[in-house]
């Protein structure tokens, strides 16, 4: 991941680290986390974090660890692990050996929640779940003790131990820290350290039916696998308190947490838990469906783990909330897709084109530029025969004053080939609809030249009906019809916001033949369609396209009206 550009400009996190290193803080270490609860799919949120995390533990020479924070073994499973790694992997980050799970620290923790009961410093408490949050108070009244507070440390060692050993119902005793009820930061009153859940973990099976926190895991994690700077969300400033808390109850190593914003961008909804019920209520076909703003969704909607890693440096550190444009986004891939991506001619809505004065049963090879960006990506052939497609959207019969395409009467030149005019227009006797074109071409401008220098106004793509390949393309659009989908009045439901036409599925476009042994994400230009990519659904006898993006620049357009 060395095109990580954010060192260029130093941000906060990195002018802190800097002085860590400076100061000798760490005996000149740096070691980063990037710590997901495998509850659901990584999205582009995901992406900053590890982009931050893993880009700085490269820059200073450090280490950088993957860890599962598995404390909630009712909403985790092994397919989010997996998929989580291999979204982790393709976006560039190496873990090396440093793979850890927060759940083989439970005997750790187990032992510390004992020395926090011998030191009087947490205690088995009998109040239900509800009691409990009514006991808390409120952020501006100091909560009530809990009756069971000042229980003996016998007492609690018992009471801990019968709850590891399944004597006691779900819900009915948990162990709380014993801090203090009036603080301000409600984190601090009396936090829960452990919970009885009666279900197996993914990792750990049956051996516990007492199950830690997240806050009582998270901080712990860090220490114990020395980590140096632990970088996260801002949403859990409040909590930093609580985590040094317990290292300095426990007298353990001491990670410095450093809290930077959360990535937000326009259109989309980056919570695990909303996209959750996305795709539960099936408005897409899952969580790698290329409308998701999951890892997995981009990557098979054709992103480039360099588009989103440039994205994330590009838009650098903030302390507080703020959101991106999703152009910016669509910037980078396209940039980066311009560079790599080969360009082809398709056709997706395609209107058969004669070429009355071409000769029956003849076919040329047409030597094509492959990338004009990359010169190293060569040519190849194209055939070009009697029988043409080319896009419905590229003839009208009656044109408008600006357009410039094909007309009755009017010559055009085909890309990589010639120049054609139209001569008569065939249409359905029933329909009316126009179902041929007869055009002439002119076998002078060979290559897409005149020798006698006119010109034309309009270059266009076309594939011969004889040699391209049928496709099917997805082409998509917004998930969300509204910029802050997650922006809604009361009495109003998010889910609303979803756009019913987020996706269209085109059959049957004609596909230029090069690209007949195109692989589940092979990436392409359709010249003058945007860049698209192959999708898994592609089977021997049908290749599927996805649409990634257009080839119109809408963050230009942005960055230009805002200089003005
Ligand atoms: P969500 O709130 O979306 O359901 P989460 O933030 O709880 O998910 P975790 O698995 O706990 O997801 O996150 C792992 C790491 O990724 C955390 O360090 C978190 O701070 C970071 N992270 C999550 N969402 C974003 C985001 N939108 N931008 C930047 N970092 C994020
Ligand atoms: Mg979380």
């Amino acid at each position: 991941m060395d095109d990580t550009k954010a060192s260029s400009s130093k941000d906060f996190i990195r002018t802190i680290i800097d002085e860590d290193i400076r100061t000798n803080k760490w005996g000149g270490k740096v070691v980063t986390r990037f710590p997901p609860e495998p509850n659901a799919y990584l999205h582009i949120g995901h992406a900053k974090s590890i982009c931050l995390n893993y880009g700085i533990s490269q820059e200073y020479n450090g280490v950088f660890h993957l860890r599962f924070d598995d404390t909630n073994p009712c909403k985790e499973e092994e397919e989010f692990v997996e998929s989580m790694i291999e979204d982790i992997r393709w976006l560039g980050a190496d873990w090396g050996d440093n793979l850890f799970y927060a759940s083989d620290y439970y005997d750790q923790l187990y032992e510390w929640a004992i020395k926090l009961i011998k030191d009087g410093k947490a205690y088995v408490c009998d109040l239900t779940s509800d009691q409990i949050s009514e006991y808390r108070g409120k952020w501006n009244e100091p909560g009530k003790e809990s009756p069971y507070r000042n229980r003996s440390v016998e007492e609690n060692l018992d009471l801990f131990e019968r709850m590891k050993n399944g004597e006691f119902d779900e819900g009915s005793h948990v162990l709380r820290a014993k801090i203090d009820m009036a603080a301000s930061n409600m984190n601090m009153r009396d936090p829960v350290m452990y919970r009885i859940l009666k279900v197996s973990h993914h990792r750990t099976g049956d051996k516990w039916c007492i199950y830690p926190t997240y806050d009582f895991t998270h901080g712990q994690s860090d220490s114990i696998e020395k980590i140096t700077h632990s970088l996260c969300t801002l949403e859990f400033e409040d909590h930093r308190p609580l985590y040094d808390w317990y290292i300095e109850q426990l007298g353990i190593h001491h990670t410095q947490q450093i809290e930077f914003a959360r990535l937000n961008i326009t259109y989309m909804v980056l919570s695990k838990r909303k996209l959750v019920q996305v795709v539960e209520n099936n408005y897409v076909s899952g969580w790698d469906d290329p409308r998701m703003p999951t890892i997995t969704g981009l990557r098979r909607r054709g992103y480039t783990p360099e588009s989103i890693r440039d994205f994330c440096s590009r838009i650098g550190m903030a302390k507080s909330d703020n959101t991106v444009e999703i152009e910016l986004l669509e910037h980078c891939l396209r940039e980066d897709l311009n560079k790599r991506a080969n360009r082809v001619m398709s056709v997706l809505k395609p209107l058969k084109v004669v070429i009355e004065n071409y000769p029956d049963g003849k076919t040329e090879e047409l030597d094509a530029i492959n990338n004009p960006e990359d010169e190293s990506a060569g040519t190849r052939k194209v055939p070009f025969s009697k029988v043409l497609y080319i896009e419905q959207d590229d003839f009208m019969e009656d044109p408008p004053k600006k357009f410039f395409r094909l007309a009755p009467g009017r010559e055009v030149r085909l890309r990589y080939a010639y120049f054609i005019k139209c001569v008569d227009v065939v249409k359905d006797e029933q329909t009316g609809e126009i179902i041929e074109l007869r055009c002439t071409y002119d076998p002078e401008t060979r290559g897409g030249n005149a020798p006698d220098g006119r010109k034309v106004k309009t270059t266009m793509h076309w594939v011969s009906a004889e040699h391209a390949i049928e496709a099917d393309v997805r082409l998509y659009d917004r998930l969300f019809t509204n910029a802050n989908p997650l922006d809604v009045d009361e009495g109003e439901n998010w889910l609303d916001n979803i756009n019913p036409d987020s996706l269209t599925v085109l059959e049957s476009c004609r596909i230029e033949p090069s690209l007949k042994n195109a692989k589940p994400q092979d990436r392409f230009q359709f010249e003058r369609l945007g860049y698209f990519c192959v999708d898994k659904d592609s089977t021997s006898d049908k290749l599927v396209f996805n649409r990634t993006v257009t080839l119109r620049d809408e963050w230009a357009k942005i960055q230009k009206s805002r200089k003005k």
